[in-house]
């Protein structure tokens, strides 16, 4: 019998998740695949989802963005890192940062010489992030491009962006349709099935349009209409170790200065985010149920606000964790829809892209492609480990008992693969990072050191070089660092000089 050929792609659903699902598939495979996104405009978009991680640079690239043009019609922000207030203890503040801290010497990582500055008699230590561009280039709200500092090893200013979501996903339609991407109207109400094999072969929508494919891309939000709720793929839990299980969402005015970094602080049963766009300021409060109620969490929030509110918070409800298969039969889930990871770390519009390309890297020719699906499977479960011990870590390495949350999160058990990372580091200040671990080194000892870990010792290789030339090497570094930064414009002002907001959202 003949193996059927998979030429018909189906995306369900029109959020970010399936246009960038659709705008990578119609870049990649659009000459060999047909594409027909389906979503409804009556049951819209969860409407979050606003900051990122550097990785969208790639991302962008593949589909042949230019940075300007996106940033005009989303009405973006340059974002350096995430600014980490009240976690470690009540009144501690650090930046994680897209970049690496001073610059690396011989095979040595910089945090280890740092680390060795400090011991002993510390009188004139300072603190790791003095010797960050990325910290000096947020204290200041500058922004520029950056690869290198002068022609030292120290490498530039790495960033990612902040966006308006409802624009983001609107720039993708744009982009995927004008790719040959065919969008239908409607609601979904019936999927149909093989009869033998279980495979989807149609979904039905209210108006009586029957849509046919070969795959499908379940891109429904939440809800998981076909991966979940067709094929009964389960659900692994997490709220055991992120608790937060609730938010709320509310724009305000923009702030009166555009810092190019994201603001997560720590509040009594969860913590808020801020992000600066340059219309308006996203916010939200991220709480968990089993602490607080709802009513005392908006009070936060609406406390917490530094601009005045646009409109009536906006609550969602979310459950941690992952789905047991990102892929069944011949349907994969993309988005809210294959698991989620909270918003602490930005990482979620990362994994829709990191799984939109694992999928197409693996994407079968024929319908029972099991091999592909199990290591597309095995892959994608992987990644959301790792990033879930390094949200984990977060809540769980902190002083503050001064709520039943925080009592709860830094007594709680947390996976094993976190326990030893944590012990590796605080005996010897080495990151026990996986092999393809999303967060770099520099991003585990930022946020390690941030959250109250000084390594007990340091790398022995460190202590190569003579304690003046240590000296003078900690010295040259913030000169260096100092320089670069005052040569950057401010961040506003290469805002207006080379992306502006499109003037309709400015004016609105
Ligand atoms: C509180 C919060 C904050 C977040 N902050 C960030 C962040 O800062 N950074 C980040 O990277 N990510 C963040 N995320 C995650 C991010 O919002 C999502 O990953 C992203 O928006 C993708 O959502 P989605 O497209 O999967 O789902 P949705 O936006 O919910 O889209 C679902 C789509 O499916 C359609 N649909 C559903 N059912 C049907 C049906 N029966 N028929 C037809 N169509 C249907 C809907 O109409 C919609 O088009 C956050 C999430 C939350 C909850």
């Amino acid at each position: 019998m003949d193996r059927p050929e998979v030429r018909k792609l189906v995306i369900v659903g029109g959020g970010t998740a399936g246009w960038i699902t659709a705008a990578a598939f119609a870049r990649l495979l659009g000459e060999r695949l047909s594409i027909e996104l389906v979503e409804s405009e009556a049951i819209g978009t969860v409407g979050v989802g606003e900051a990122t991680i550097p990785q969208i640079i790639r991302l962008n690239a593949i589909l042949g963005l230019d940075e300007n043009a996106f940033l005009r019609a989303t009405s973006g922000t340059f974002k350096l890192g995430i600014e980490f207030v009240d976690w470690g203890k009540l009144g501690s503040r650090y930046l994680h940062t897209f970049g690496d801290t001073g610059m690396n010497l011989g095979n040595v990582a910089f945090h280890h010489y740092w680390r060795r500055s400090i011991s002993g008699s510390a009188a004139h230590a300072r603190g790791l992030w003095d010797y960050s561009l990325h910290q000096q280039a947020a204290n200041q709200a500058r922004f520029g491009k950056l690869d290198r500092v002068g022609n030292t090893a120290m490498t530039g200013l790495a960033y990612a962006y902040h966006f308006d979501a409802s624009r983001y996903a609107l720039f993708l339609r744009d982009y995927a349709e004008g790719r040959g991407v065919t969008r239908t109207e409607g609601i979904v109400e019936r999927v149909e099935r093989d009869g033998e094999d279980g495979d989807i072969t149609a979904i039905s929508l209210k108006d009586g349009t029957r849509v046919a494919g070969d795959f499908f891309i379940d891109c429904t939000g939440f809800r998981a209409l076909l991966l979940a709720e067709t094929l009964g793929v389960g659900y692994h839990d997490w709220s055991r170790w992120l608790p937060c299980d609730r938010a709320l969402a509310v724009p305000s005015e923009r702030l009166p200065t555009l810092v190019p970094y994201t603001r997560a602080t720590a509040k009594q049963a969860g913590w808020q985010w801020r992000i600066p766009l340059q219309h308006r300021t996203g916010n939200g409060h991220v709480y968990s149920s089993g602490f607080t109620s709802d009513d005392a969490a908006t009070d936060v929030l609406l406390k917490g606000l530094e601009t005045k509110a646009l409109a009536d918070p906006r609550p969602i409800r979310f459950t941690t964790g992952r789905r047991e298969a990102f892929w069944a039969h011949n349907c994969a889930a993309i988005g809210l829809s294959s698991g989620f990871l909270e918003p602490l770390e930005s990482t979620s519009i990362h994994l829709i892209q990191s799984h939109v390309s694992r999928l197409i890297q693996l994407f079968p020719r024929h319908r029972d492609a099991v091999a592909e699906r199990d290591e597309y499977n095995r892959r994608c479960a992987a990644e959301f480990a790792q990033i879930r011990d390094f949200l984990i870590l977060h809540y769980h390495r902190t002083d503050r008992e001064d709520s039943e949350f925080w009592r709860y999160c830094k007594h709680m058990d947390v996976p094993d693969s976190l326990t030893h990372k944590i012990a590796l580091f605080a005996a010897s200040g080495r990151v026990g990072r996986d092999v393809d671990d999303l967060f770099r080194d520099a991003s585990w000892v930022q946020v390690m050191i941030g959250q109250g870990i000084i390594p007990a010792d340091y790398d022995p290789m460190a202590d190569q070089i003579a304690p003046q030339q240590l000296a003078e090497f900690l010295a040259n570094l913030r000169t260096l660092v100092t320089r670069a930064i005052g040569g950057l414009p401010t961040h506003e002002d290469y805002l207006r000089q080379h992306c502006p907001a499109d003037a309709s959202l400015l004016a609105a």
